[in-house]
């Protein structure tokens, strides 16, 4: 098992600690003998609109690389939030009472996490116009906060269950990134308290929710990722949680879904190391080739 493709990459354009260079990138990915390499910086919601801006110039000025592609990793966002951010009220960004702690954002640069009402609309912050325009080639759609969900493991599996299901159904969305990321940190006020962990909000998952997905994923024709940055990289996941992620990826494939693979790179050097250290655990779980595809623009 050989992934020749990565489609999951983010630059110093990106908005969070992220700090590659595009031309590592390039230089890191072929070394590694990746045949595709596509950045995807995030967008959580418009406010990230001009990094997307900026990635694109530096994109085109490595001039035309085959196999160099510009995709973008779109959040799960609320419709909420988006009107909000649209009309620059950015007042319940500050400081929000978490459970008696105080949590401080300075700007919706990770959308507005807190606040909103539970269980209304969602969105992705971008439309075609701008997709076209910025010449973007693919979106991975990711969960990346909840959407002001109480923060236990119940009502935490049904909101991520819940925006997985609209990414995977959103005509724009090629990829699901990183399924059931960071379930753990939402599920526990972790970002809040720093408090070790706790992975037993993976096992409380139903089995019917990952049937639903692999189901919705299918008929939709959608790639589902494998992380190998997530899954492999240090802080990632337990060895435990690792085999129960990849025993039901596997499980996905036997449903006849289709996948995709991203180092989810945030730092400077491009980590061929988490790509043959995949090649090595994939096979362990019985992938081959024929299990990865290319969103449609890049066939
Ligand atoms: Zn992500
Ligand atoms: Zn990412």
């Amino acid at each position: 098992m050989r992934l020749d493709a990565d489609l999951h990459i983010h630059t110093h354009c990106s908005c969070d600690s992220a700090c590659a260079l595009l031309k590592d990138v390039l230089e890191g990915g072929k070394a590694a003998g990746m045949k595709h390499i596509g950045i995807s910086d995030h967008l959580h919601t418009r406010f990230n609109l001009p990094d997307i801006v900026i990635a694109r110039k530096e994109f085109l000025e490595q001039g035309p690389v085959p196999g160099f592609h510009f995709g973008l990793e779109i959040s799960c966002a609320t419709q909420w939030e988006c009107d909000k951010i649209a009309r620059r009220d950015y007042t319940s960004c500050f400081t929000v009472e978490l459970q008696g702690i105080p949590f401080r954002t300075m700007t919706p640069i990770d959308g507005v996490m807190y606040g909103g009402p539970a269980g209304g609309p969602l969105c992705i912050d971008i439309s075609d116009e701008e997709i076209k325009a910025l010449g973007i080639e693919y979106l991975i759609g990711g969960v990346h906060k909840p959407n002001y969900t109480d923060q236990s493991p119940k009502p935490m599996i049904d909101d991520y269950f819940d925006q997985m299901q609209f990414l995977i159904r959103h005509k724009r969305v090629d990829i699901l990134a990183h399924p059931w990321w960071a379930l753990p940190s939402w599920s526990g006020w972790s970002i809040v308290t720093h408090e070790s962990k706790n992975e037993d909000v993976y096992w409380m998952i139903p089995q019917e929710y990952w049937d639903e997905l692999g189901k919705l994923l299918v008929q939709e024709k959608k790639l589902a990722e494998i992380n190998s940055g997530w899954l492999l990289g240090s802080g990632g996941v337990s060895e435990k949680a690792l085999h129960f992620l990849m025993e039901h990826y596997a499980n996905w494939r036997e449903m006849g879904v289709k996948f995709s693979h991203g180092t989810d790179l945030h730092g400077a050097k491009y980590r061929g190391d988490w790509v043959l250290a995949m090649n090595a655990l994939l096979k362990e779980y019985g992938f081959t080739e024929a299990d990865f595809d290319l969103p449609r623009n890049l066939k």
